[in-house]
């Protein structure tokens, strides 16, 4: 099977066979890593050995925390405005897809929003430039990749004001400074681990902007202060994210997955160009590096593409019901292999069909 879907989505190999022993046997011990407690120094090990993996690829400065959290990025979209956010505050955010605008719609529950741009337009396919980020604001929020229209950020933004990235599906996929950042977050399942878990890397200087009384469980200053361990973590969702962190530092970390990760995004650009049968709806200098969207006009044509692929073993290549099309989803751990498979699938379908 080549595994292109979007996320829950493709982890290596050798993460599935390690996180699989760890079932049955985790590290010898005769326990399962489903069964031992989470304040043993066995599963602090697997805790602390993530979040300095984590601190070490993103080279992370000393002010950074990292935080494994429940709920997912969408709890994110609430729990950033609920500790950053003061009422009657503004904090500005972008609005470049399905996900940010959700993160939008939260925000406003606390505080005023101010849309600085939007490309709602043209259904989200390109990425708005020349817009301003006032210096007054709390923050600046922005998403680095939509995973549903296939859009990514090359650049960080300039601006003054702290700056919070929903990174989920482009994480450690591609060299950059991460300390310009005062809060990313990023649900694991996309491109570093199991779901369940959702990864932060907060600065300690933004903990407490909003200065408003909060659930413990709400709070960014006690998870801080009890180390991810506030009650339960999700055990096997972090240490499957800790095997993969360690997978990615044995192949050379970010700048080395950054290499193969453009590798396999041009070889299918290329070949989608270069075949009519195909159209990109995304501005060419805004295509995302992980989701690649795509469309043929019949859809007839449509459903014997979607039928080809099922016939030989490409998984997830369906476009989001909300875009149509296809989507080709391709994290770090899919293989070049994968992506020289769909294309040669590609090529062969368009002599066929064209
Ligand atoms: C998948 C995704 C989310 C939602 O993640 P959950 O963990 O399901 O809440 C949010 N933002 C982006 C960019 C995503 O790709």
């Amino acid at each position: 099977m080549h595994n292109f879907n979007a996320g829950p989505s493709i982890l290596p190999k050798e993460v599935f066979q390690e996180a699989s022993k760890a079932i049955l046997d985790f590290n010898n011990t005769g326990l399962s890593i489903l069964e031992i407690g989470h304040r043993t120094p066995l599963f602090e090990g697997v805790l602390n050995e993530a979040v300095s993996l984590l601190k070490e690829l993103m080279s992370l400065d000393s002010n950074k925390e990292v935080l494994f959290l429940h709920g997912g990025a969408s709890t994110q979209f609430f729990q950033i405005p609920m500790n950053l956010l003061a009422e009657g505050k503004t904090a500005a955010y972008l609005d470049c897809g399905v996900w940010g605008s959700k993160a939008i719609k939260e925000a406003k529950l606390f505080g005023n929003v101010n849309v600085v741009a939007s490309s709602k337009d043209k259904n989200y396919s390109y990425i708005p430039t020349g817009y301003e980020i006032p210096s007054d604001v709390s923050y600046f929020h922005y998403t680095t990749n939509n995973t549903i229209e296939g859009t990514e950020m090359h650049s960080i933004p300039q601006t003054n004001v702290p700056l919070i990235a929903d990174m989920s599906s482009d994480i450690l996929s591609t060299v950059m400074d991460f300390n310009k950042f005062s809060l990313i977050y990023a649900g694991a399942q996309k491109n570093i681990g199991a779901a369940g878990v959702n990864i932060l890397v907060i600065d300690k200087n933004i903990v407490g902007l909003a200065g408003r009384k909060l659930p413990t469980m709400m709070d960014y200053k006690s998870h801080i202060d009890n180390g991810s361990m506030l009650n339960t973590p999700p055990v096997f969702a972090v240490y499957v994210c800790m095997l993969t962190l360690r997978w990615l530092k044995k192949i050379g970390g970010v700048a080395a997955i950054e290499k193969i990760n453009d590798q396999k995004a041009s070889l299918l650009y290329n070949t989608l160009d270069a075949l009519p049968m195909f159209n990109l709806p995304v501005a060419k200098e805004d295509r995302s590096k992980m989701n690649v969207v795509f469309t043929i006009s019949d859809p007839e044509v449509e459903k014997a593409f979607l039928q080809t692929c099922k016939d030989n073993g490409m998984y997830g290549v369906k476009g989001h019901r909300s875009v149509g099309g296809f989507r080709a989803s391709l994290y770090n751990a899919l293989p070049l292999e994968s992506v020289q498979a769909l294309c040669g699938l590609i090529k062969d379908f368009a002599t066929k069909k064209g």
